[in-house]
């Protein structure tokens, strides 16, 4: 019998196998997003870079929203201080509807190579810390063993808990994608890894948010 899934569970991320179903895609260019909504920086003006787009399904749960696209500034080097949740230089949208239409972006914007994404069968990140409590497994190999792209379950923080706190229920938000460089070679510090929270108290398409921490 399978056990249900709980907030503890994970979804390691990998690239698709051709011809399987894809549950979303770094890289490439984002499907959906209309030349009018393309986001742009709040500190410096620029359009930004879209880094990926992960669907919802039992792997992951936007709150009723079908998709999420993440962008980020590249345009000034890190001066727009894109690892920050509430700066602007990075945004998270949610999508109330799966929209694979392709419309133009800008002409100026960094492209990633697109890498279709595909989802393991769900890990037990509370078993997994049990094992930490009961039967000595060291922390240090536990996070290191969950240090990967996945789906849900706690972050892996390189300096410390840096997650952020929901606007109106001031309590943490919850993890939603962790990423790191290593199917796509994203540019933040190399063995940097990426964060997206999503805000339990905010049902808006702005609910999303992505900070990163170097390594
Ligand atoms: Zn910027």
């Amino acid at each position: 019998m399978t056990q249900p899934l709980t907030a503890w569970h994970s979804f390691s991320l990998r690239k698709a196998a051709p011809d399987e179903p894809s549950i979303g895609a770094y890289g490439g260019h984002p499907r959906g997003i209309r030349p009018s909504e393309w986001p742009r920086c709040a500190v410096c003006g620029a359009p930004m870079c879209h880094m990926g787009q992960l669907d919802a399904g039992e792997w992951l749960d936007l709150g009723g929203y079908a998709r999420m696209s993440l962008f980020i500034c590249h345009a000034t080097g890190g001066r727009c201080e894109d690892w920050d949740p509430w700066k602007g230089a990075n945004r998270v949208i949610l999508h109330k509807e799966i929209d694979n239409s392709l419309y133009d972006g800008p002409p100026t914007v960094r492209v990633y190579r697109r890498v279709l994404l595909a989802v393991d069968p769900p890990l037990d990140e509370l078993a997994l810390m049990m094992r930490v409590k009961k039967d000595g497994l060291p922390m240090r190999d536990a996070l290191r063993s969950l240090r990967h792209d996945k789906l849900g379950g706690g972050a892996v923080w390189l300096h410390g808990d840096s997650t952020p706190k929901s606007v109106a229920g001031q309590g943490p938000m919850t993890l939603a994608l962790q990423l790191t460089t290593s199917l796509v070679r994203f540019d933040i510090t190399p063995k940097g890894m990426a964060y997206v929270f999503l805000d339990p108290h905010d049902r808006s398409p702005e609910a999303g948010r992505m900070l990163w921490q170097g390594s």
